[in-house]
């Protein structure tokens, strides 16, 4: 049996990220991950950061490349009922987004973990978690034919939606809270130049639209579709005719196409689990909720989440205090469900739920209001770019890491 201070599973975002962090501390982890780095970091999912994520990325000295080839957002553009309206949002909160993808974030962090030969183990099989209750708490897993154990103080649970961890809970000590959504997004990428300069989240008739990107000459756009359609039904061609004919007439002429180099379609889903901790286990990003992609939330709760773990555990291995572990799931949550909220709310503002001419009417006047109203305007602006900006609860001075979040 091998012993080590933190056991993380999972290395997605969530868990290098993580491991990163505690490193830099000289705390010493180990990432368990059931895919090879190849598959992970192959995974085509979030692309737009808040800045607190971008701090983040930083101060875990990963964010060099990002820093070099993201592209700073300043605003962005609500299109509905013909035309379009552009929220500033650095005017209007002080901060910017960053165009950035998750697979290039995962690639940093990987190359990061190669450099200081941080121990993840890839394809590790049939990880289990033992004793979460005790201060001793255990990992097992296989690899090859080898049977391994771990003996750890604390285990992070990074290990997404589908992951062991949150189901190593007993069923008593965890309330689960879901809606799931009738429709879905099929996404295509292709190297094409984005349609703006900017994201454009469009409500029209015939569904949601997001013209999104991932660099200058790599375009994310996705269509709201069926939940049980399939992608066999959306040829390249059918892709661009719908965004075309769900974008406003001045963005519609300048849509250049071409063939998608990735196309998939997924279901929407907000979903949380409390209490983030049972015993020595804490529950990280998706392990522990899932939001609709459309108010990019995800991958930034994850980067938050890490960041208050992190601390906690710094805290208790320089002081011995648990004051900051006990606090973690209150903390997190707190800031989880006014995201889950927000993600939600913005939503149904955006899709097509109905036939029903009165919803959609009901849409339009909010989406005007936001557009003719400054307060509504930076309500969406500052929980876009991530209410924690705003309302951070304070740390215990000397605690901190050196963001401003
Ligand atoms: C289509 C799409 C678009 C998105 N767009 C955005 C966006 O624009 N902005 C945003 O902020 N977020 C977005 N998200 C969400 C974002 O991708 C996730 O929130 C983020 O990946 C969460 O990171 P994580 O590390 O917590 O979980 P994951 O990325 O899911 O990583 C979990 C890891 O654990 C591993 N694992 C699972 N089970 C086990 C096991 N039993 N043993 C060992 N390892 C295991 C998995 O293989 C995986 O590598 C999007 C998601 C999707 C699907």
């Amino acid at each position: 049996m091998s012993k080590i201070q933190v056991a993380i599973i999972g290395a997605g975002p969530s868990g290098l990220l993580l491991s990163q962090l505690l490193r830099l501390q000289g705390i010493e982890s180990i990432v368990l991950e059931r895919q090879t780095r190849e598959y992970v970091e192959g995974r085509i999912r979030a692309g737009l950061l808040e800045w607190s994520t971008v701090d983040l990325l930083n101060e875990a000295r990963v964010g060099a490349r990002m820093m070099r080839e993201g592209l700073a957002h300043d605003g962005l553009e609500l299109a509905f009922d013909g035309r379009t309206h552009r929220i500033d949002l650095k005017k209007l909160t002080g901060h910017r987004m960053m165009v950035y993808g998750q697979t290039e974030v995962q690639k940093d962090l990987g190359d990061a973990h190669t450099a200081s030969g941080a121990q993840i183990i890839w394809e590790a099989g049939n990880v289990a978690i033992h004793d979460i209750t005790s201060h001793r708490p255990r990992v097992t897993y296989t690899r090859g034919a080898i049977n391994h154990e771990i003996d750890c103080d604390f285990i992070a649970g990074c290990d997404g939606f589908h992951g062991i961890s949150r189901q190593s809970i007993p069923k008593e000590y965890v309330t689960l809270h879901e809606r799931t959504y009738p429709f879905g997004w099929i996404g295509i990428m292709a190297n094409v130049p984005p349609v703006a300069g900017e994201l454009i989240y469009v409500n029209h008739p015939r569904g949601f639209a997001l013209c999104s990107m991932r660099s200058k000459s790599r375009s994310r756009y996705y269509l709201q579709c069926s939940l049980d359609d399939d992608i066999a039904n959306w040829p390249d061609d059918r892709f661009w005719d719908e965004l075309r004919g769900r974008l406003p007439n001045e963005h519609a002429g300048a849509l250049i196409t071409g063939p998608s180099i990735e196309k998939s379609i997924a279901p929407l889903r907000s979903f949380v689990a409390e209490p983030m901790r049972f015993g020595q286990l804490f529950l990280v990003g998706d392990a522990a909720h899932i939001l609709p992609p459309t108010g990019a939330k995800g991958l930034n709760l994850a980067a938050a989440d890490v960041r208050l773990l992190s601390e906690a555990i710094l805290e208790y291995y320089r002081g011995g205090s648990e004051t900051l572990l006990n606090d973690y799931s209150k903390q997190a949550l707190a800031r989880v469900w006014k995201a889950t909220r927000f993600s939600w709310w913005f939503t149904a503002l955006m899709h097509k739920f109905s036939d029903e001419t009165f919803a959609h009417r009901i849409q339009l006047a909010e989406l005007e209001y936001i557009a003719g109203s400054a307060a509504a305007a930076e309500s969406f602006a500052e929980n876009y770019v991530g209410l924690n900006f705003a309302q951070r609860i304070p740390r215990p001075q000397g605690l901190r890491l050196k963001s401003s979040i």
